[in-house]
């Protein structure tokens, strides 16, 4: 039986539920609509119940991680969108990081280093959750989250639990195959080796050191906007355009990095998205290159 959506929150006293929440309060870029209902589980329990109701009314179901790698358009959400940064613990076993999907992908590679681990380097920097990283194969200086996963706990649209190795996820560029199947990542397994504190925390500092000389820290965005085209490098291609300071509304191609479009102040997703295009249209025209989105565009217009 249809559960109407206007009771949906009565449903679960238990799990903090906000309706007709605004996004803009949560992705990276400070843009985005309104969500349905805004959801924070803390378990995997919560979780589930919530993932089964959903499907009982009919309602569309959104994860978000940090919201670090995402455009909201600026018609928000229908249905549910579930944040899990309440499921954000982090245990180390051995040499594997067991991480929740909500913890902080940045978080985990202080855990790391605490306990004298070596392989998570790469990501000290990396703004996202564990869930976001593992969907996205989040990657830097020549490290990627799929080197190092060992396992990851999913739960499906039908409420199943699953588990998949390493092999099963056929990472590949800001590829994993959740992106293909739909799941829900509650939780990842980080095979690391024992390394010197001391050389790891000086890689991690000397990595942040290289990403907060390059990258716009100070404005809000989405990090590198579009996937790296074979051959080409992004950066180079859209700062040989000159579309560098390029704006609509307050988004701005990056003067710092020309692969980051920053939210000055009062940017929309609409600004975002009509940068976007400009800058993949003036590239294919001078260079017949197809400049693909790295940044997952969601919601309605
Ligand atoms: C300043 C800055 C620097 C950045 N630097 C890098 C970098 O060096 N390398 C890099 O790869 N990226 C970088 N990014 C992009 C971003 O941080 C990564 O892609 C990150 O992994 C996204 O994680 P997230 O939790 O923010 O995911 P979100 O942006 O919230 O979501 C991204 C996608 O993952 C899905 N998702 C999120 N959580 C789950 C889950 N639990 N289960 C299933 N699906 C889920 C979402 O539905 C969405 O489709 C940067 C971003 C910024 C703002």
């Amino acid at each position: 039986m249809k559960i109407k959506t206007a009771s949906f929150v009565d449903q679960f006293p238990e799990i903090e539920i906000l309706k007709n929440e605004s996004l803009a309060k949560y992705t990276n870029t400070r843009t985005g609509g309104p969500a349905e209902f805004l959801a924070f589980p803390n378990s995997i329990k919560q979780l589930r119940q919530l993932v089964m109701s959903a499907r009982q009314a009919d309602l569309e179901l959104t994860v978000l991680g940090n919201a670090s790698n995402l455009i909201v358009r600026d018609g928000g959400i229908d249905g549910l969108v579930i944040i899990l940064q309440k499921m954000n613990k982090i245990t180390c076993v051995a040499d594997q990081v067991v991480a929740e999907a909500g913890a902080a992908m940045i978080q985990a590679t202080e855990v790391a280093w605490q306990n004298g681990l070596t392989g998570l380097e790469f990501a000290a920097g990396i703004p996202g959750s564990v869930g976001g990283a593992i969907f996205m194969n989040a990657g830097a200086y020549g490290g990627e989250v799929g080197q190092v996963v060992k396992k990851v706990k999913v739960i499906d649209r039908q409420g199943n639990l699953k588990n998949y190795s390493q092999e099963d996820l056929q990472f590949s560029y800001r590829h994993s195959r959740i992106q293909d199947e739909d799941d829900l990542i509650i939780e990842a397994t980080f095979s690391l080796k024992p390394g010197q504190p001391t050389l790891i925390r000086k890689k991690m500092d000397d990595l942040n050191f290289r990403r907060a000389a390059k990258q716009p820290l100070e404005y809000p965005s989405c990090g590198s906007v579009f996937k790296r085209p074979k051959g080409y490098y992004t950066g180079k291609l859209i700062h040989d355009a000159e579309l560098q300071g390029y704006r609509v509304g307050d988004a701005q191609v990056s003067l710092k990095h020309a692969g980051f479009i920053v939210n000055l102040n009062h940017a929309t997703a609409g600004d975002y998205l009509a940068v976007i295009q400009h800058v993949q249209a003036i590239i294919w025209q001078k260079f017949q290159v197809h400049l693909e989105t790295e940044v997952r565009i969601i919601g309605k217009n």
